[in-house]
């Protein structure tokens, strides 16, 4: 399988997998009504079920704890409008999806290598005083930097409050297990781990309430209705699945992303890799070089057939300051420079080296 540039985008999407989109042409062929009584139906009906076993089986959760979405964005919507939880607090680097989708949420800082603040957190639930919802993602789409998820968690529930975290980035990735978290609602994206677009879930811990987002028809279980995006939902479980069944990728990333950044370095020992001193995706490098602006690396690697992003790529495609940056103290001169590279299954040694070669070339350029 061929694109027309080399690929390293893979945070904002990724190319899907040969198996996933094998499985989801053959579903295709068929009508899928998973609620249909008849033959087809109950065909559709398999296909839903085992996705949801392989999907639960990636985190270390039950499949009656997976409710399917059309994608992160509308499980996290969910877990916001869903709890009955009024006080919502979030971090300062969450995804769109949390920041701007939450009513009023009291934001919790971030530290200069952009980890939440968990004295902060504490402080402020205290002040709160009632149970409160914490948004905290696992792994940031921008830096890659992972959240020390499970003591919030643990911050949380000392308040009586719940924990959600969204985990998009994260999930095929690094290990997830939501019982070692102890979270009580988590939120994964089929397109972040080479399944299709307009699928995705949410872990909700047994025993956990939450009133449905859409409500309509008695899919899934009641908690989300319309009929289900069977082929999708089919090929985010062959995800799960490819993505289980290769618990050495990240660190084959993180060999490849750490060679990269340190050719980088030695050719411009003064760039900024945004995240760098502490846990990270292995895939993920964000990084800006003093003078070079991001629009004109990433205009000149485009030209060199090279796929990469700035800020947050996610929504409307336009060069904007980064919020994540902004929030770990990052100034505003050096958020301009910020590029990230994201690598995924696609990813070979020579790609990385078109890279570095691409971007010596376009460094040295705007030194003169
Ligand atoms: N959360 C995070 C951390 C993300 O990176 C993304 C996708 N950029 C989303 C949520 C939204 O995912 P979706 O496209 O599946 O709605």
């Amino acid at each position: 399988m061929r694109h027309d540039q080399i690929y390293m985008d893979y945070n904002a999407t990724q190319p899907v997998k040969p198996a996933v989109r094998d499985a989801m042409i053959e579903i295709l062929a068929a009508p899928t009504n998973a609620s249909s009584i008849h033959r087809l139906g109950q065909r559709a009906r398999g296909h839903v079920e085992h996705a949801r076993a392989d999907v639960a089986a990636l985190i270390g959760a039950k499949p009656a704890e997976i409710l399917f979405t059309s994608g992160a964005t509308e499980a996290n919507a969910t877990v916001l409008r869903g709890t009955g939880l009024d006080r919502v607090l979030v971090s300062a680097i969450e995804h769109p999806s949390i920041r701007n989708a939450a009513d009023n949420p009291l934001v919790v800082p971030v530290n200069r290598d952009g980890v939440i603040d968990l004295a902060a957190l504490d402080r402020m639930l205290a002040e709160i005083g009632e149970p409160a919802l914490v948004s905290l993602m696992l792994a940031n789409n921008e830096t890659g930097v992972i959240q020390p998820v499970a003591e919030a968690a643990a911050i949380a529930h000392a308040h009586r409050g719940l924990l959600h975290s969204d985990a998009p980035q994260a999930v095929g990735r690094i290990p997830v297990d939501v019982r070692a978290l102890n979270v009580d609602l988590l939120t994964l994206s089929a397109h972040k781990m080479g399944g299709p677009q307009g699928a995705g879930a949410l872990y909700v811990r047994d025993g956990l309430t939450l009133s449905p987002l859409l409500k309509g028809g008695g899919q899934e279980m009641r908690r989300r209705a319309g009929t289900e995006n069977v082929a999708a939902i089919a090929g985010f479980g062959v995800a799960a699945r490819l993505a289980a069944e290769d618990p050495g990728f990240g660190a084959r990333m993180a060999e490849l992303r750490d060679r990269m950044e340190a050719r980088l370095v030695a050719i411009a020992p003064d760039i900024a890799v945004h995240g760098g001193n502490v846990a990270r995706l292995g895939n993920t490098s964000c990084f800006g070089a003093p003078g070079l602006l991001a629009e004109t690396a990433l205009i000149a690697l485009d030209l060199a057939g090279i796929a990469v992003s700035s800020g947050s790529a996610c929504s409307s495609g336009a060069v904007e300051l980064s919020p994540v940056l902004l929030a770990m103290g990052v100034p505003e001169t050096a958020a301009r420079e910020e590029i990230r590279v994201s690598l995924g299954w696609m990813t070979g040694q020579a790609d990385i080296d078109h890279l570095v070669e691409s971007w010596a070339t376009i460094w040295s350029k705007a030194r003169r």
